[in-house]
């Protein structure tokens, strides 16, 4: 990557963390069982273990956010079923259908202000799906994506009260954590306040988009949802052979608290770019930043100067989308807000 080109794309367009590819040479010595039967992986349990406060947790590797949505959906699922989400929601549409596929289910989406389901919504909804009406499908689970795609956060209140509804109506829980660690170091809550203790059952957990070489894990808190994991994986060819590099990086990941620091680098970087950007006469932010995510709607004038200019960013109908990442050139920031007050001076 040329220096000069500063890129608010999305977090994955980050490194690796170091202590991250130290694991990974660590790990490269001698021979190890494949398919997740290797000591690095049971190491990884552990540590999932203590860092949610759960002995019954079962953590599987894998490669992909998309492969650990579609396995963690299929645990749950039934043969005609349905999965409740936000309209908005990743699984519903930027995964081409990977759910659907794995899980033979429909998708329904569901509106809500701030990219969010709403408990009272969720509540109509579910007391409408027709359960036991054989010409209905069956909802059997509720995907929440904690943070949404948008950049906005639930309270734990929200996610409890979503997961009550939930389990009350006969639905699994499913957390969709592509960018867990930015929520948490958001809300300054402890992955178990966020994940099991909330009602979740089974959670996604993103570690790529934080540091790591493409490793994620699904997360269940149930022996027998766990019992059909390794099944449905194969299946879907999630299994990786040489899941020793995946799990030395997250048992590594959660080793301390550089998981954290790096996610807490990151939203307070988009947090200052926002309040800079708020300030320029002529720029919108549209809705609040929580994370390390922003959307701005630029005058023309700003859009024309940036595309001028040595910036990456996504552009999404009307606004302008910009990542935050950890180690986000401070010198990049500076001039994306010169060049903006620039054109609009
Ligand atoms: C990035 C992302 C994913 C998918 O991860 P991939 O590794 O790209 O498949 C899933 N959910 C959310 C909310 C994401 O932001």
């Amino acid at each position: 990557m040329s220096a000069e080109v500063y890129d608010f794309r999305s977090d994955n367009v980050g490194g690796v963390a170091p202590e991250l590819l130290e694991a990974l040479l660590a790990a490269n010595r001698g021979t190890a069982a494949p398919y997740g039967d290797d000591d690095f992986t049971h190491a990884m349990t552990a540590r999932f273990r203590h860092a949610f406060e759960h002995d019954g947790l079962v953590a599987f590797p894998l490669a992909t956010g998309t492969g650990a949505n579609a396995v963690a959906l299929a645990s749950l699922a039934n043969p005609y079923g349905a999965i409740y989400c936000h309209e908005t929601a990743h699984i519903n549409v930027y995964e081409c259908g990977a759910p659907e596929l794995f899980t033979g289910a429909k998708l329904v989406g569901l509106a809500g202000d701030g990219y969010k389901l709403h408990a009272a919504a969720l509540d109509a909804a579910l007391a409408l799906a027709g359960r036991g009406n054989a010409t209905r499908v069956q909802p059997f689970a509720l995907n929440l994506t904690q943070p949404t795609d948008f950049g906005t956060l639930y309270s734990i209140d929200e996610l409890t009260h979503l997961s009550e509804v939930a389990h009350r109506h006969g639905l699994l829980v499913h957390l969709d954590g592509a960018r867990f660690a930015n929520a948490i170091a958001a809300l300054g809550c402890s992955p178990a306040e966020m994940t099991w203790r909330a009602g979740i059952d089974v959670v996604s957990f993103g570690a790529t988009k934080n540091g790591a070489m493409n490793a994620e894990a699904v997360l269940v808190f149930d022996p027998a949802v766990a019992a059909r994991v390794p099944f449905l994986m194969k299946r879907g060819g999630q299994v990786v052979s040489k899941a020793r590099f995946l799990s030395a990086q997250l048992e590594r990941y959660l080793a301390d608290d550089r998981w954290l620091e790096r996610a807490r680098r990151s939203n307070a970087n988009a947090a200052r770019l926002a309040q800079r950007l708020q300030a320029i006469r002529g720029v919108e932010l549209s809705g609040k930043v929580e994370i390390n995510m922003l959307f701005a709607r630029l005058p023309d004038a700003a859009v024309a100067a940036l595309d001028c200019g040595p910036f990456r960013y996504y552009k999404l109908g009307l606004d302008q989308r910009f990542v935050c990442r950890h180690d986000q050139e401070p010198a990049g920031m500076d001039l994306l807000v010169t060049t903006i007050e620039g054109a609009l001076a």
